[in-house]
């Protein structure tokens, strides 16, 4: 069985007594690929390398199965990495790439040639085998990449950014291929990326980051309907939900001119806390252009027009317009507004979001 599991595992960097991860504990499951997302510095990159054995771990441990790997060389863990980089050797050929750490665990060479052959059919890429990488497009080198780890037959992937390299089309069409290839050969992976998309798009399940500690981890529906905090509900989902603190006044948040009844439950936990304000959400496509005597105004700045959707940006009426960026609504591409028009929103029932400014 390769699970993964991080057991209140913390990385302290030389010179530094801010944790680069603090006491991150995670169970991946046997087969299943798990997501690390989060912003730059957040700790994603270490959280990995503790994993594959190329950083230390200063407190707790890291288990890959029953075995405590926590200071296991790296070649011993049974794990392969795809890097960003594809670190892939010039002068060798695409064969001779993927077959080179066989020849370093002295695996038999009909061995060897029957793993690269078959790694290299899964990945289109058996008419380059004798190919040396400068000769390949970045597709294609992100492909070898995969494959050296494939060969390996290892119990857990690691993967860190692999598709930053690639231009936006490759990565839409490279991240479906690395997935659906996952899903064939069942082994565990953990992937690394900054970019909440590519995680949703991937993951069984996403690990949220900020600041070395983690958020939320779930489902991608889970953490799109459900997310625990206001920066998960703002770093997940595109456009990003609209996040605003309000002012809270008999049961009721005061959104513009138009009070928001809020539900029993958060008003409790707001009494509880002192505050008297609250931090509402809704997403772009959680809000209807309703009639005037049903929603709150707004006043139309922008719209942009993408074909299939249409956005509307705009600032509520009654809001400070100086500390109140504008509310982003997802609206009908055959009915959008005027620039400069009132329009009035209302947040579909169930679909806002309630966060403590705490
Ligand atoms: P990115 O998406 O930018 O790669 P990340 O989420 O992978 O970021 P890490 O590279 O894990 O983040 O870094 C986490 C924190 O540790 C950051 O504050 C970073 O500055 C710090 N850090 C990373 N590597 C080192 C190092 N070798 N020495 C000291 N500090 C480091």
């Amino acid at each position: 069985m390769a699970t993964v599991t991080y057991d209140h595992t913390s990385r302290f960097y030389p010179g530094s007594d801010v944790p680069a991860v603090d006491r991150l504990n995670l169970d991946i499951g046997d087969g299943e690929f798990l997501v690390l997302v989060g912003p730059s510095g957040c700790g994603k990159s270490t959280s990995l390398r503790m994993l594959a054995g190329l950083e230390d771990v200063d407190e707790g441990a890291v288990r890959i199965g029953d075995r405590d790997v926590t200071s296991m060389p790296p070649g011993r863990r049974d794990i392969a990495m795809v890097f960003q980089s594809y670190a892939l050797y010039p002068h060798m050929t695409v064969a001779q790439n993927m077959a080179f750490a066989l020849e370093m665990a002295k695996v038999p060479k009909s061995e060897r040639g029957a793993r690269v052959r078959e790694a290299a059919q899964i990945l289109d890429l058996m008419p380059y085998l004798d190919r040396k990488p400068k000769a390949l497009s970045g597709g294609q080198r992100q492909r070898v990449a995969m494959g050296r780890a494939i060969v390996r037959q290892p119990k857990v992937f690691l993967m860190d950014e692999p598709l930053s390299n690639l231009d936006a089309k490759l990565r839409v069409a490279t991240r479906s291929q690395i997935a659906a290839l996952q899903n064939r050969l069942g082994i565990t992976t953990v992937y690394v990326t900054h970019d909440q998309v590519e995680a949703m798009t991937m993951g069984d399940r996403v690990a949220v980051l900020k600041d070395g500690v983690l958020l939320q981890c779930d489902t991608p529906l889970a953490l799109y309907r459900r997310p625990a905090n206001a920066f998960v509900a703002g770093f997940i989902g595109s456009p990003a939900m609209n996040i605003r603190e309000f002012e809270v006044a008999k049961g009721h948040a005061r959104v513009g001119d138009v009070d928001v009844p809020l539900p029993r439950e958060e008003l409790a936990g707001l009494a509880r806390e002192g505050s008297d304000s609250v931090l509402l959400g809704f997403r772009p496509e959680s809000v209807d252009l309703v009639g005037s005597e049903e929603g709150f105004p707004v006043v139309v700045r922008l719209v942009e027009e993408l074909g299939a959707d249409a956005y509307l940006y705009g600032s509520i009426v009654g809001a400070d317009p100086t500390d109140s960026p504008d509310i982003v609504a997802r609206v009908d591409p055959d009915r959008t507004p005027r620039i400069g028009e009132t329009v009035h929103l209302r947040v579909r029932p169930g679909q806002e979001h309630t966060f403590s400014p705490k």
